[in-house]
């Protein structure tokens, strides 16, 4: 890697002022393998998650130990569910209500902060947080919850270049990582309980300039080079009358980037509004006409125009809010097949072909799914029309239609915290609620930035003594290896490693470290707060470090009815908390 930066410096960027160190497309693809740094969110764009260090091991992660911690200071410490990025010397971090710190990595200490001021009537669903940011040449990328991104100097936090994504004040907001591919600045946008519309946006990197955007609602054109590209989908293929104009579909995590097969993967959200029979009134057997393309969906892209490759949808008019926004994460099975892997909210865990987003398979990775029976053949859910909450129209009062008992509940079986693929074991390992929901529809209509749902609900726990639930599942098979049970439920991202480790964290504050063979418990650190967020790895002059945010919050406080009940004991926080293995300690 060093000699890479060498060669880059000379030939390209000898002539700038200072010639600062520079991050490259190349360094970007590289994040897998390099363990110097952590330059990607989810350690390669592939999303993975996984480390090839193995100094940190089974036998002697007891004595990994704090190297320093950092507090983010302020009165706004809630739902820190941000991965780190560690580039130079420097780990940049961001934190809840928008801000973003560089921290020098050797000490803990501050560099620079950068707090972007956020307009009154902000309007974040699901807790003030944001998931990470995004380096490339000599900047930093993040968004902001009032739904524009930033450009800032890497070595001084000034501001270069700033954009709007959307109207904050119609309900959009933006907390994803955002993704660089070939100098493009991908972003998504979140907002998908105020009926916006989602989209994907890639902006020049160096200039801030929108080079295309593409809405992920049927019907919505797209824009090329400041042009109108394509359509989205067919107008009213799947969607009735104009209920696509604030079709949803947000494209709130951000996505993946497969280099194999040159192919951005957006997810998109829940359709609009929650109440399904609005959307489409009729029986299934109506074809696929109210299947509300791309809503709930996973959407592969061109990178180079913003056209649409593929897609699949999990779940076709849906009706129970399952967003189909989760990571979608590419590896190369036992047999040597290019899969994607993701974990829907709606309880499957899906593997589909990573040329052209095909179908493989799809198995349930939580206990007691109850709107569907299964997955058939073709990718379509074999769904239980009892399941499905009532339609308000037949209310004879006018008021909301029957109460159905759904499980997974509408934060899923697993919700945007990121799963891990295990290059050393072959198997992902998932992060899971066992939970289900009372829900009904009642009548709504769309109001520019005022909630539209037309559905209520209250999230219940399907088992007394675990709601979290970490799961070991081979992806060839959908069998379950091992799981780790947890009570609270789990919101925090997972990563794993070569040296045999899986590590991630819980609302109740432990940063843990399990054998990735058996999930037995091998380390646990208390962090004083719930921890949602991601962990990351790396290494520095010998040294295996490992860092994780904790500060609890996101959307299990604020939505999460009776499971919020029986968490609201938890503290809030936000501090990066860094550990490292003492080289005179790697012999166990
Ligand atoms: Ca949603």
């Amino acid at each position: 890697m060093k000699k890479l930066l060498a060669a880059v410096s000379v030939s390209v960027l000898a002539m700038t002022a200072a010639a600062n160190a520079q991050v490259t497309e190349e360094m970007l693809a590289n994040d897998r393998t390099d363990t110097s740094n952590v330059v990607t969110n989810g350690m390669g764009r592939d999303l993975q998650r996984y480390s090839p260090l193995e100094t940190l091991n089974k036998d002697n992660v007891k004595n990994l130990v704090p190297a320093w911690a950092f507090s983010m200071g302020g009165e706004k410490q809630r739902g820190q569910e941000t991965q780190p990025l560690v580039y130079d010397g420097i780990m940049y971090v961001t934190g809840s209500y928008s801000r973003l710190y560089a921290i020098d990595v050797a000490t803990g200490k501050e560099i620079w902060q950068y707090d972007a001021r956020l307009p009154e009537g902000i309007l974040p669903c699901c807790d003030v947080i944001n998931r990470g940011a995004a380096i490339y040449g000599d900047k930093i990328f993040f968004g902001t919850l009032d739904a524009r991104i930033v450009a800032l100097d890497l070595k001084t936090g000034d501001v270069v270049w700033r954009d709007k994504i959307a109207d904050y004040k119609a309900g959009y907001s933006y907390t994803a990582a955002p993704l660089i591919v070939n100098g493009l600045v991908v972003t998504g946008n979140s907002g998908g309980e105020f009926g916006i519309v989602g989209e994907v946006q890639a902006r020049n990197a160096d200039t801030g300039e929108v080079v295309w955007t593409r809405p992920m609602i049927e019907g919505h054109m797209g824009t090329l080079n400041g042009k109108e590209s394509t359509m989205t989908g067919t107008l009213n293929a799947t969607w009735p009358g104009d209920l696509w104009k604030t079709g949803g579909g947000a494209t709130w995590l951000g996505g993946s980037y497969d280099i194999e097969t040159d192919t951005l993967v957006f997810g998109a959200g829940n359709p609009a509004p929650w109440n399904s029979w609005l959307r489409n009134a009729g029986e299934p057997t109506d074809g696929n006409k109210g299947d509300n393309l791309y809503a709930a969906s996973r959407v592969g892209i061109d990178p180079h125009t913003g056209d649409i490759k593929w897609h699949f949808q999990t779940t076709p008019r849906e009706g129970w809010d399952y967003d189909g926004v989760n990571e979608v994460v590419a590896y190369t099975d036992r047999s040597g097949n290019k899969r994607f892997a993701t974990a829907d909210r709606n309880g499957f865990f899906y593997v589909l072909n990573r040329e052209d987003g095909a179908f493989v398979s799809a198995k349930p990775f939580v206990k007691d799914i109850s709107w569907a029976e299964g997955i058939d053949e073709t990718g379509r859910p074999i769904y239980v029309e009892g399941n499905r909450p009532g339609n308000p129209a037949n209310a004879t009062d006018g008021g909301k239609g029957e109460v159905v008992f759904a499980s997974p509940s509408f934060l899923g079986g697993k919700n945007w915290m990121p799963m891990a693929f295990s290059q050393h074991t072959g198997n992902f390992y998932v992060p899971s609620n066992e939970w289900g929901m009372d829900i009904w529809n009642e009548p709504v209509t769309y109001k520019k930035g005022a909630a539209y749902l037309g559905s209520g609900f209250t999230i219940k726990p399907n088992y007394e003594d675990h709601i979290g639930s970490l799961k070991a599942i081979d992806p060839d098979t959908g069998e379950w290896v091992w799981e780790y049970k947890n009570e609270a439920p789990l919101w925090g991202g997972v990563m794993t490693t070569a040296g045999g480790l899986v590590f991630f964290g819980t609302p109740e504050g432990e940063f843990i470290a399990l054998d990735d063979a058996t999930g037995e418990k091998l380390w646990s650190f208390q962090t004083g707060s719930g921890i949602v967020g991601q962990p990351i790895t790396w290494e520095m002059e010998g040294e295996q470090y490992v860092s994780v945010v904790s500060g609890w919050g996101g959307a299990v406080p604020l939505w999460g009815g009776e499971v919020a009940k029986k968490v609201n004991y938890l503290n809030q926080g936000g501090m990066v908390w860094t550990f490292k293995l003492p080289k005179q300690m790697a012999a166990n």
